[in-house]
């Protein structure tokens, strides 16, 4: 009989499976990503009392058991509801973007204290304050190098040639160096994007930044949104994943 492993955990996703149970996937603090079943779910409320609802943060009890990853859950008690999430589209989009990005990043069964805090953080950041680009840009930036993949923009990836003092509005990125590349060197690499000085600038400032940023006027949002199209483009490329949530936020009337 395998033990009962307790750890804070978020849920990412929950569906119906079979009469009476869920199948309900967690990030979590101690085991990197869980996906277990939760017996019984469906019908009685009881046991599960909205915990297995979508951005919940909960206290999550499972146990594995053999011959299959699929983890049978405990019990499952509420820490944060995060019912404020949920009153606008703007939150519920964000916030899903957060989980799946967040997500995309995470091994199973692997210690992610790191991503699971920084999950946890920019929602309660959405819940209270709702979304921004610059937010979303902080919180890109911050994920990248919580996984090991902090774009070099100071530099040329590859010659090192610094930015400072040579043309600007001729750098591209190139998500498979992880970084910009000078005019010459990005020569030979067709796919890297241009950026333009400016969405640099940004994303060199959101990158310096301590904590999640309030608002920066100073930045102009076409700049903001060149920018956070790259490190998206860039992530997508890290995590070989679509990232579905992400064009939901750019087809939907947003107004922020
Ligand atoms: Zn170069």
């Amino acid at each position: 009989m395998h033990s009962i492993l307790v750890t804070p955990a978020i849920v990412v996703r929950s569906w119906s499976f079979g009469e009476s149970d869920k199948i309900v996937s967690f990030l979590t603090a101690e085991y990197g990503k869980v996906t277990g079943i939760a017996k019984g779910a469906k019908r009685s409320r009881r046991r599960f009392v909205n915990t297995l609802e979508p951005f919940s943060l909960v206290q999550l009890s499972f146990r594995d058991r053999p011959h299959t990853t699929l983890a049978f859950i405990h019990a499952c008690d509420l820490i944060r509801p995060h019912k404020n999430l949920t009153t606008s589209l703007e939150k519920i989009a964000c916030a899903s973007y957060l989980m799946e990005v967040t997500d995309a990043f995470a091994t199973e069964r692997e210690e992610s204290r790191s991503l699971f805090d920084h999950l946890k953080e920019g929602l309660i950041w959405v819940e209270d304050r709702g979304p921004s680009h610059s937010f979303l840009a902080f919180y890109e930036l911050k994920l990248l190098g919580l996984a090991g993949y902090q774009p070099a923009l100071e530099s040329c990836r590859r010659c090192r040639r610094t930015r400072a003092g040579n043309s600007p509005g001729h750098w591209r990125f190139s998500a498979r160096d992880g970084g910009l590349l000078c005019a010459s060197c990005s020569a030979l690499r067709k796919e890297a994007v241009p950026l333009s000085a400016e969405a640099i600038e940004v994303l060199v400032a959101v990158q310096r930044a301590k904590s999640i940023l309030s608002d920066h006027a100073s930045f102009s949002s076409a700049a903001l949104t060149e920018g956070r199209s790259v490190l998206r483009h860039f992530i997508q490329f890290q995590t070989s994943r679509e990232l579905k949530s992400a064009s939901f936020l750019d087809t939907s009337s947003l107004t922020w």
